[in-house]
């Protein structure tokens, strides 16, 4: 027995009031141009009204339209329909509703859903490349399938949140900051809300999107010592205990130590030295976690950890700070803390001096990180952050900061999916 394409389409999607038709190939000399499948009214069935989605007498005939559908065997697929108008006792002469699509745009929600799952496993060129149809298309379609996911997304669980500054572009202007809020609970860890800047505003716009239901269940905060944030988090999120990141500290340390090997090596440069072009070498050596460097690497570092250079002794302070995270003890690690700022202010490594000052001043926060321990996932914000680094990055042809926008809650926003209860393509 044949199966015929009718068969199939009313098998994975039906819609109640229509019916597949006819299914037509139309060619271009001996080559497949595009599939055309009629659809048709349903004789006994009276047209919903689209406003009200009650079923309304109908009224006349309007021209009959195109959606694309999702492609059958490479060939380019559309849905073609007459629609009705009908006449709502409430809404008076409107169009049917079409359960197949929505909104004005020639194109069938399968579809729309058919490229947005494809978008996030390839760029958005290549996914308008693949299946035939345009950049805009793809996003437009990308950009539904978002809106629909924010709409229907459930915050009820969210205990924790992480907040951080994302630089993106070239240019090192306002706007090319980006303000996120990410859930970071160990069930959950997400993208929960993207703006433009990093001011105190940015972040009280994105915590009233949350909503204050929300932002009152929080349990814990994390962000940088970034002083808008801690000032908007204070006063939003007071009852949530504040957290400082340990990828933070770790990068501010980093950021200090490099200064520190910058100016070393310029200097020595000046003084025609030879140590000069080594120490130019040696970034990510000094930059690295110590245990996670091996090798040869490992042995260029002992060397020049061997000497009596600042960037030598710089890196042995920032090294000692690791300690710090491993204490099970407040109260040990509040100790440490006193310690290695001493030892920090009285190196006479600006850089360094200038770090401890500044977790001397957030020692309570940075405190809060042993009480919060095992609550939030760690490395979560570090995470979240370079997956948001590949989306900014990859060339997804991004020509808006909408764009990009939509194409970051897209990848990590884990949205929930229209049509989940339909057939899925792909
Ligand atoms: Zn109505």
């Amino acid at each position: 027995m044949q199966l015929e394409v009718k068969t199939i389409l009313n098998c994975i999607q039906r819609f109640v009031g229509f019916v597949y038709q006819e299914v037509r190939l139309r060619r271009r000399g001996e080559r497949p141009q595009r599939i055309e499948i009629r659809l048709a009214a349903h004789s006994n069935i009276r047209g919903q009204c689209s406003e009200c989605r009650r079923p309304a007498p109908g009224y006349d005939r309007l021209p009959e339209r195109w959606w694309l559908f999702v492609p059958l065997w490479g060939i380019k697929t559309y849905f073609l329909y007459a629609p009705r108008r009908v006449q709502c006792p409430e809404h008076g002469v409107v169009v049917e509703h079409i359960p197949w699509s929505e909104g004005k745009r020639p194109i069938t929600t399968a579809m729309r859903c058919f490229l947005s799952r494809w978008a996030r496993r390839l760029s958005w060129r290549e996914t308008a490349r693949v299946f035939h149809t345009s950049w805009e298309c793809v996003y437009r379609s990308v950009e539904w399938f978002v809106r629909w996911g924010l709409a229907h997304r459930k915050l009820a669980r969210v205990r924790s949140i992480g907040v951080d500054e994302i630089h993106w572009g070239k240019s090192k202007r306002a706007d090319n900051f980006l303000t996120v809020i990410y859930q970071i609970d160990s069930h959950c860890r997400r993208l929960l809300w993207v703006g433009k800047r990093r001011t105190q505003a940015t972040l009280r716009r994105g915590l009233a999107a949350l909503g204050t239901e929300v932002v009152q269940g929080l349990r814990f905060v994390c962000s940088d010592m970034w002083r808008p944030y801690l000032n908007v988090l204070a006063t939003k999120a007071g009852q949530a205990l504040h957290v400082l990141d340990r990828f933070h500290i770790t990068s501010h340390l980093n950021q200090a130590l490099d200064q520190v090997r910058r100016a070393e090596s310029g200097q020595l440069r000046a003084a025609g030295s030879a140590t000069a072009q080594r120490l130019k070498n040696m970034r990510w050596k000094l930059l690295k976690r110590y245990s996670r460097v091996r090798g040869k690497a490992r042995r260029e570092l002992g060397r020049l950890l061997n000497t009596k250079l600042t960037t030598a002794r710089a890196w042995a302070l920032k090294d000692l700070f690791e300690h710090f995270w491993t204490y099970k003890s407040v109260r040990h690690a509040g100790l440490f803390l006193d310690f290695w700022t001493w030892r920090a202010l009285r190196s006479r490594i600006e850089p360094m001096r200038k770090v401890a000052r500044m977790l001397r001043s957030h020692e309570k926060l940075l405190m809060n990180w042993f009480k919060a321990k095992g609550e939030i996932s760690s490395g979560a914000v570090e995470g979240l952050n370079n997956k948001i680094r590949v989306v900014t990055r990859r060339s997804y042809g991004f020509r808006t900061y909408d764009a990009m926008e939509i194409a970051l809650y897209h990848t990590l926003g884990k949205l929930p999916e229209p049509g989940e209860f339909t057939h899925r393509f792909c």
